[in-house]
């Protein structure tokens, strides 16, 4: 669930996901896909440290979760069936099912 930002564009009007272009510095609607103007440099920065930009979902998104018991932001990996840390080598108990299922993906590519 990312930043909602009411659009104010005439006929839409929803609140939306919306992107922010990080070149241009403007705000995108996702439903109608223009600019929504007067979005304040506050949601901007938001936007943008949420990583809610359209750059940024060009991109693959890194395979980073938090670990539990190191409280660090770690990629998992797969051993003995199980999703664990990379770094302390504890189970990871908070993966999300899709989370693990691309976890599981990768390690079969790797082997
Ligand atoms: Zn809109
Ligand atoms: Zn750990």
């Amino acid at each position: 669930m990312g930043m909602v930002i009411a659009c104010t564009n005439k006929g839409c009007f929803k609140s939306t996901e919306a992107l922010l272009d990080v070149s241009t510095d403007e705000v995108i609607c996702r439903e109608c896909g223009k600019s929504i103007i007067q979005v304040t440099s506050f949601a901007k920065v938001a936007l943008k440290t949420l990583g809610q930009t359209m750059k940024a979902r060009k991109k693959a998104k890194q395979l980073e979760l938090d670990c539990l018991n190191c409280n660090r932001k770690v990629a998992p990996k797969l051993k003995n069936n199980l999703i664990v840390c990379s770094d302390c080598g504890k189970e990871m108990k908070n993966v999300p099912a899709s989370f693990r299922y691309v976890v599981e993906m990768m390690g079969r590519n790797d082997s």
